[in-house]
C-alpha cells in the first residue's frame, strides 16, 4: 500500500523527531489529527522515535495515542524491534507498558528480544524477557468467587507491578525498593501470598515459564524474610527499629576473606525452597551451586533469571545494591560507586576501613574528627561520577 500524501504538519512531525526537537513536536502534536501515520518507508513516528532511542519523544507519542503494534514496515519491524535495536531500556519498557507485543516477529522470524540480543543490547533483552503485563497483576486485585476482599489491595497494583518488574535481584536493592514503593512494607503478607500464586501459575499449562516461576518464588521468599524479621521485632516494641536497614546490614556484612556468607546463605535457602524441584532450571542452579568453588549464589541466580550476558567488561555497579551504572562515587577514595547517599550510608560500616586504605594512593589520609553520627561522617563523601 503506497503511503498517503502527508500534510505539512505531518511532515514536520517526522522532521521534529529526527532532530529530537521536543518543544516543536509538542506543538505539532496538538495540531495533528492522528499520530498513527506513515512516512515513505511505511514507518510511524513512534517507530522512528523508538529507533532513535529517545524516551521523551516515545512517551509524548504514546500519550497522544500512538499504537505500538502498528506494523506496515516492509521487514515487519515493530516499534519494539526498533526500541530493542536502539539499546535504550527505558524506551523498551515504555513500549511494553503501552501494550507492545513482545511475541511479534519480523520477516526473518525474529522477536524484538532476539534482534536486541543479535546486536548486543543485552539490557534490552532482559527488560523485554522480564516484562509482566499489568493485567496479570490486576487479576489479583479483583474479588473472585466467594472472596470478601481481593488478594491484593487494588491501590497496590501499580507499585507491586513496579516491584516485580525489577531486573536487579540483589537483596539490598529489592529491600530498598520495598521501602521506596508506598504501601508495600505494610502489606508484605498479601504480597508474599500473591507471589506464591503467580509462581504456581507460571508452572501450569503447556507454556510453563520456569524463569518467571523462579523469579516470583525468590521475590516471595525475600518479602517473607522481611516480614518475619519485622514480626519478631514488633514484640520488642522498638520504635526506632528499621527492618530494611537491619536486613541490608546483615546482607552486606563480610565474613571470612570478605566473602558475603550471609547473602550467599540467604539466596541458597531461597533456591532450596523452590517448590518445583523437577524443573530443568532448578537443577541447573543446584548443579552450579554444588560445584567445587562455586561462584557467588547471587551471580548464579541472576544468570538463571536474566540470562548470561556474554562479555560485559567494565560495567560499574553500586557497591551496596548492585545497580548498574550508579551516578555517584565515594569522594574520598573515588574507587567505590553508589546510587545515592542511602546506598552509601548502608555500606559505610563495611567501606569505612577500606576507604582509608584506598584513598592512600590518591591523597594523604586526612585526619578527621571522631564522629559518632555516621550520617555526619559521610556527609561530604559523595560526589557525582
Ligand atoms: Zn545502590
Ligand atoms: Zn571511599
Amino acid at each position: 500500500m503506497p503511503p498517503k500524501e502527508l500534510n505539512p504538519t505531518e511532515k514536520k512531525i517526522f522532521e521534529a523527531i529526527e532532530k529530537n526537537d521536543i518543544p516543536l513536536l509538542r506543538t505539532l502534536l496538538t495540531e495533528a489529527k492522528d499520530v498513527n501515520i506513515f512516512d515513505e518507508n511505511l514507518m510511524t513516528p513512534l517507530q522512528h522515535a523508538a529507533y532513535k532511542g529517545n524516551k521523551e519523544v516515545v512517551q509524548l507519542l504514546l500519550d497522544q495515542g500512538a499504537d505500538p503494534n502498528i506494523c506496515e514496515h516492509e521487514h515487519s519491524y515493530t516499534a519494539l524491534h526498533f526500541g530493542g535495536l536502539s539499546g535504550n531500556v527505558d524506551v523498551c519498557n515504555l513500549l511494553l507498558l503501552a501494550g507492545a507485543k513482545s511475541t511479534s516477529v519480523n520477516t526473518v522470524g525474529r522477536t524484538a528480544a532476539q534482534m536486541a540480543g543479535f546486536v548486543g543490547n543485552h539490557s534490552c533483552v532482559i527488560v523485554i524477557n522480564n516484562f509482566i503485563p499489568k493485567k496479570d497483576v490486576e487479576y489479583y486485585s479483583i474479588i473472585q468467587g466467594q472472596q470478601t476482599k481481593p488478594y491484593l489491595p487494588p491501590f497496590l497494583c501499580e507499585g507491586f507491578h513496579k516491584f516485580i518488574s525489577t531486573v536487579n535481584i540483589h537483596p539490598v536493592r529489592l529491600a530498598l525498593n520495598i521501602q521506596g514503593i508506598p504501601g508495600l512494607l505494610d502489606h508484605m503478607d498479601e504480597i508474599k501470598n500473591v507471589l506464591e500464586m503467580m509462581c504456581k501459575k507460571q508452572m501450569k499449562g503447556r507454556e510453563s515459564n520456569e524463569v518467571m516461576a523462579m523469579k516470583f518464588h525468590y521475590l516471595g521468599f525475600m518479602v517473607d524474610s522481611l516480614s518475619k524479621i519485622r514480626k519478631n521485632r514488633k514484640e520488642d516494641d522498638d520504635k526506632k527499629f528499621d527492618v530494611i536497614e537491619l536486613f541490608s546490614k546483615k546482607i552486606l556484612k563480610p565474613g571470612k576473606d570478605n566473602y558475603l556468607d550471609f547473602m550467599d546463605g540467604f539466596i541458597r535457602e531461597a533456591v532450596r525452597e523452590f517448590p518445583f524441584t523437577d524443573c530443568t532450571l532448578f537443577r541447573q542452579i543446584v548443579t552450579s551451586l554444588a560445584g567445587k568453588d562455586p561462584p557467588p549464589a547471587l551471580n548464579v541466580l541472576t544468570a538463571a533469571i536474566n540470562g548470561h550476558r556474554g562479555f560485559v567488561d567494565n560495567i560499574s555497579v553500586c557497591h551496596t545494591c548492585g545497580e548498574e551504572k550508579p551516578s555517584k562515587k565515594c569522594s574520598k577514595c573515588k574507587a567505590i560507586q553508589y546510587c545515592d547517599r542511602n546506598c552509601q550510608r548502608l555500606d559505610w560500616f563495611v567501606h569505612k576501613k577500606a576507604c582509608a586504605r584506598l584513598s592512600q594512593g590518591i591523597n594523604e589520609i586526612e585526619t578527621k574528627p571522631d564522629a559518632t553520627d555516621i550520617s555526619n561522617e559521610i556527609q561530604n563523601l559523595l560526589i557525582n561520577n
